[in-house]
């Protein structure tokens, strides 16, 4: 079960409440829902507080979507999950789009004049902003169940494999089969020097298999240096043949350059440990190879939030996940700031944007609404508004979207923060 999210009467975060608890103290008035995303409860003045016993918030970064999980190390207990998806490539068509227009209005005003680029300095440790849009929001969600949850620990997966090892790995030639956990390390050390990529047929997207360069029939070693990556066709196909006989002496070539500046392969997740290192929360960092070797051993499902919930070393041994479902989370900006919209060749030919607040609501808002029976639309819905100027607005709902709702039959419930909100599947309640 998903626990509860809980803060008293200050806002001061309490132990999550097990479901059951919480449907208790809310039946029974001694709490009242405080937020809706992510579920939490706020206790009466005077109602006791369980003794909060800190939790650890872990995060597995993607680049299209976050996991995070919120654990009770000391129990096991997954309290909450969430995936974050982010909205990068939706940021870069956008500045794209900006600088289309704007190219476009110089050319028809000040044609006499030479573009300039280049012109610009920027601060180091600079990212483009679609990268830092990924680290806002993630940031934004370590601060915000900070507020919600007692959490006194953060573990993030901040490289794909350990570096150490791996560099041993090239240099002294550790073998692939030395330790469970090595093995897993490898992998993703060998999908990283490889480009995620068959080194074959250059095939993507397919079950990707170690493979040794020389076969160990002829005698080729379980070094790193005489393994790549190969789809399972190349695999079989290649047979008991060196790479050169297959027709590919690039490929031992290439496998006898290390895998450069293993550290560096990552900037946006070396830009986040910094920033949450900052938070002042022990952060303890692990890697994507201990992450997959962690659930494997549980046997957990490949999810975002299980990921998260198996970053580190510190990973409870067995976690207890059934009928746990993450909150899915997608970025989705605030507004737009454009004033003067435009066609798809930039030149201005729509109105002017119009207000962003009707009726006191916002596009983002997630409201209730209670249409009377006279109208077609009768029902109560609730979910997430787009206004419209002329007050007929619509909601997004579990369902569907219900078009054509009037501002005035809809109730608040939380107000836009940039993000909307879906319920993922949960794990099955185990038996
Ligand atoms: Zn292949």
């Amino acid at each position: 079960m998903s626990y509860v999210l809980a803060v008293d009467h200050e806002k001061r975060p309490c132990a999550p409440a097990p479901p059951g608890r919480a449907r208790h103290l809310l039946n029974r008035g001694r709490a009242a829902v405080y937020r809706r995303y992510p579920f939490t409860l706020m206790l009466r003045e005077g109602e006791r507080a369980e003794e909060a016993a800190p939790l650890r918030m872990k995060i597995d970064p993607g680049s299209k979507t976050t996991g995070l999980a919120v654990v009770n190390d000391a129990t096991g207990q997954v309290v909450w999950a969430g995936e974050l998806t982010h909205r990068g490539q939706q940021i870069r068509d956008r500045l794209l789009a900006r600088r289309a227009c704007r190219r476009s209005r110089r050319q028809r005003h000040t044609r006499y004049r030479p573009p300039r680029f280049l012109n610009r300095r920027r601060s180091s440790g600079w990212l483009p902003p679609s990268l830092e849009s990924r680290i806002a929001n993630t940031l934004t969600w370590v601060e915000r169940l900070r507020r919600f949850a007692p959490i006194g620990a953060l573990s993030l997966e901040l490289v794909q494999f350990d570096t150490q090892l791996m560099q041993n790995a090239e240099i002294a030639g550790v073998e692939y089969h030395q330790g469970e956990l090595a093995g897993y390390e490898v992998r993703q050390y060998l999908l990283e020097k490889w480009g995620r990529k068959c080194a074959y047929c250059k095939a993507t997207q397919v079950p990707l298999q170690i493979e040794h360069i020389v076969p160990q029939v002829r005698h080729g070693s379980n070094r790193v240096s005489n393994l790549t990556i190969a789809c399972k066709p190349c695999n079989d196909a290649k047979g008991t043949r060196t790479a050169e006989e297959f027709g590919h002496p690039e490929i031992q070539a290439q496998a006898k350059a290390p895998l450069r500046d293993a550290a560096a392969v990552n900037a946006t997740r070396w830009a986040l440990f910094q920033r949450l290192k900052a938070t002042g929360l022990p952060l303890e960092t692990g890697t994507g190879g201990r992450t997959k070797w962690n659930r494997t051993m549980r046997g957990l499902p490949k999810t975002h939030w299980l990921d998260a919930a198996c970053v580190g070393a510190s990973t409870p041994k067995t976690l207890k996940t059934a009928g746990v479902g993450p909150l899915l989370i997608t970025a989705m900006g605030r507004h737009a700031r454009q004033m003067r919209r435009t066609d798809a060749q930039g030149f201005p030919d729509k109105a002017a944007k119009a207000t962003s607040v009707v009726g006191g609501l916002r596009t983002g808002d997630i409201v209730r609404a209670v249409v009377p029976a006279r109208s077609v639309k009768a029902g109560v819905y609730v979910g997430r508004i787009a206004v419209r100027a002329t007050g007929s607005c619509n909601i997004t709902t579990a369902t569907g979207t219900v078009q054509g709702v009037h501002v005035r039959y809809c109730r608040p419930l939380q107000r836009s923060d940039g993000y909307t909100y879906t319920k993922g599947a949960a794990l099955p309640p185990q038996a």
